[in-house]
């Protein structure tokens, strides 16, 4: 065989000063320059040439059919007529394509390489023989032979080509050989039967798509060593339970894991920098995740469609992003909010004051959210969409918005309000048919509303036996001019595909564009700025509430409210400072002036606070505690029905509203 390769090297080499044109190596080395083409053979069903290594196989007769043995060897011709023995070493481009009544082919061990598109489209070939001798399998090579059940590729292939088992719908195993350093793009995609597969030790990149759409793939494990997964490596791999990545994985590529929908868990290590657009976007079961400290870059809609994603956790160290204690992710600086996860049972969410963006998609079906409040630190909300919350009753939205996304709110039956009419919350809401509220603001309590009259009690100051100290309210309330610009709407965008629940391939949002549809010049309704001076108050108390009076030098108090001015029809919510009380322990509230009715809560611990009229009043909280000790704390109020009264009436009337300022309180 030496002998004999070495001889028909250098016939070859004879051949190819005269005769020319060899392809050599995967490469396919064209050598045209040469002045003379190769002459070509035909024996029985086989067309062939020579190259450097031996035979080249360049076509065989389209109607073989049954189990095909290739030969090993093949005579050829030289100038002098003389007769020629060389090994089959290339099955050659396009050889064998669409040779459609093959059932299985065993191929000589002579042979060193499969070039591109060798066996494409032999759909009823149900399996082949490998050489010992192979190399490299080329391009295509068995893409769409759609029979084939299992192929065992030999130890010493260095290269398995991009697509190279593209489509082979029924391949249930592939063993690939330790040679083998990359795996390239689309080589098993939409190998849907392909249960499982061992990825070798040495293999350091995972090609795009390269199991795309196996949706029989129930796990996998990434060796050591793999740095990137790229795009779409195991998008819409349906049934993918486990997955297990390596502590050198370093890129995470666009849609790598897109549309896993069974996918629950995935621990990313520690080395990950990159996670792509989209990377894990319809991964419905995934519950949690946490971003590694390295991570410097998170694509757009990465965990878009994660409908069942209870939290996002940033590991304290990134310094790119990070996470609160709702699970909701944002950049380091907390001034973007990125993504609210879609699974979090939490009711209501208070998107923290300094945030000035929200992400597109952040709030993406979140089925549980009845409230979203933005806060005042928000300027634009572009190009945030809030979207199929199923069952969203409010979003709050403050007059320092001055722009919203044309697509900001839909499917669902939201109100929108604020704490003006003459806010771009306003335009925007009357522009897509969107009920408006005005609200005087949100904070951590919204009780329920007062229905009943109050009935107060009289006033009962007595000596106060612990010293009280009552601190006098330094809120002002602030007057925010408001400066209302026309709401900018953007070109509308068309929704991004949801992860398909059938087999059709669907491309994750990221790699589907929203089309951008022409402006609708009719959103666009420059607004008539009126003054306002209502103040808006976010003051927090500035006493932190002590838990249980049993400890010496405790005080009871009514903490600072967030205003002393309580407008006609608005309620103010005082807290006292005990956040637990016991049956033998009591609160009463009473109230000395005209002005206001008092609510007391049933506990005490709260009260209600109802302007009815202009007054000045005192509202007086008295604790008494376990052992029968009286503490007495005070807060003055006023009550104010001017101008607003009529306002105010306007909206309770139309809406129903209860007007509500609440203390906000921390605990
Ligand atoms: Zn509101």
């Amino acid at each position: 065989m030496k002998r004999k390769l070495k001889k028909a090297m250098s016939i070859l080499l004879a051949f190819t000063l005269l005769f020319g044109s060899f392809a050599f190596g995967l490469a396919d080395v064209d050598w045209a320059d040469f002045a003379v083409k190769a002459k070509a053979m035909t024996l029985g069903d086989y067309t062939y040439s020579t190259g450097w290594l031996g035979i080249r196989i360049i076509s065989v007769n389209k109607s073989i059919s049954g189990d095909v043995v290739v030969p090993a060897y093949f005579t050829y011709e030289l100038a002098d007529g003389k007769i020629e023995v060389a090994p089959v070493a290339y099955i050659g481009e396009n050889a064998f394509k669409n040779c459609t009544a093959i059932k299985s082919i065993t191929l000589p061990d002579t042979v060193c390489y499969i070039y591109r598109e060798a066996f494409y489209g032999c759909t009823s070939l149900e399996s082949i023989t490998l050489s010992r001798d192979l190399k490299e399998i080329g391009y295509m090579a068995f893409k769409n032979c759609k029979s084939l059940k299992s192929i065992e590729i030999p130890d010493g292939v260095t290269t398995i080509g991009s697509d190279a088992f593209c489509n082979c719908e029924n391949l249930e195993s592939a063993t690939l050989p330790d040679s083998i350093t990359e795996l390239y793009d689309s080589v098993f995609k939409w190998c849907k039967k392909l249960e499982s597969i061992t990825i070798p030790d040495r293999v350091t990149k995972i090609g795009s798509d390269a199991f795309g759409y196996c949706e029989s793939l129930t796990n996998i494990t990434i060796p050591e060593g793999v740095t990137k997964i790229d795009n779409r490596a195991f998008n819409y791999c349906k049934k993918l339970k486990s997955v297990t990545l390596p502590s050198t994985l370093t890129i995470i590529g666009e849609s790598a894991f897109c549309g896993c929908i069974e996918l629950e868990s995935i621990k990313l290590p520690k080395n990950v920098i990159e996670i792509g657009s989209s990377a894990f976007s319809g991964c419905s079961k995934l519950e949690r995740i946490t971003i590694p400290a390295a991570v410097t870059s998170i694509g757009s809609s990465a965990f878009y469609g994660c409908d069942a994603l209870k939290s996002i956790t940033v590991e304290s160290e990134n310094t790119a992003y990070s996470s609160d204690e709702h699970g909701v992710l944002f950049n380091k600086d907390k001034t973007k909010l990125i993504k609210y996860p879609a699974g979090s049972t939490n009711e209501i969410y208070y998107v923290p004051d300094g945030v000035t963006s929200v992400d597109n998609y952040a709030f993406h079906k979140c089925n549980f959210l009845k409230s979203i409040i933005f806060p005042d630190s928000i300027t634009e909300l572009v190009p945030t969409y809030v979207w199929n919350c199923a069952n969203l009753e409010c979003v709050h939205i403050p007059k320092s918005v001055t722009s919203i996304s044309s697509n900001f709110l839909k499917d669902t039956n939201a109100y929108i309000c604020s704490t003006t009419e003459n806010c771009s919350a306003k335009e925007f809401a009357d522009a897509n048919g969107i009920e408006f509220r005005v609200c005087t603001g949100h904070n951590a309590f919204i009780p329920e509303p007062t229905t009943k009259p109050v009935v107060t009690e009289p006033a009962t100051t007595k000596p106060v036996e612990v010293p009280t100290i009552t601190e006098p309210s330094t809120t002002k309330p602030v007057e925010v001019p408001t400066t209302t610009k026309p709401v900018v709407t953007e070109p509308s965008t068309t929704k991004p595909v949801e992860v398909p629940s059938t087999t059709k391939p669907v491309e994750a949002p990221t790699t589907t564009k929203p089309v951008v549809e022409p402006t609708k010049p009719s959103a666009t309704v420059p607004s008539t700025t009126k003054p306002t001076t209502k103040p808006v108050v976010t003051t927090k108390p500035t006493a932190e509430p002590t838990t249980k009076p049993s400890g010496v030098g405790f005080i009871f108090k009514i903490l600072e409210p967030s205003v002393s001015v309580v407008k006609y029809g608005e309620t103010l919510i005082l807290h006292t400072n005990l956040t637990s009380i016991s049956a033998a322990e009591k609160i009463e509230w009473s109230v000395e002036g005209e002005g206001v009715t008092i609510k007391p809560s049933a506990d005490g611990m709260t009260c209600a606070v109802t302007s009815t009229s202009t007054g000045d009043v005192t509202v007086t909280a008295k604790y008494t505690d376990a052992s029968g000790v009286e503490h007495v704390s005070e807060q003055e109020i006023e009550s104010n029905a001017s101008f607003w009264q009529k306002i105010v009436s306007f909206f309770k009337n139309l809406f129903g509203i209860n007007r509500i300022i609440e203390q906000r309180i921390k605990f």
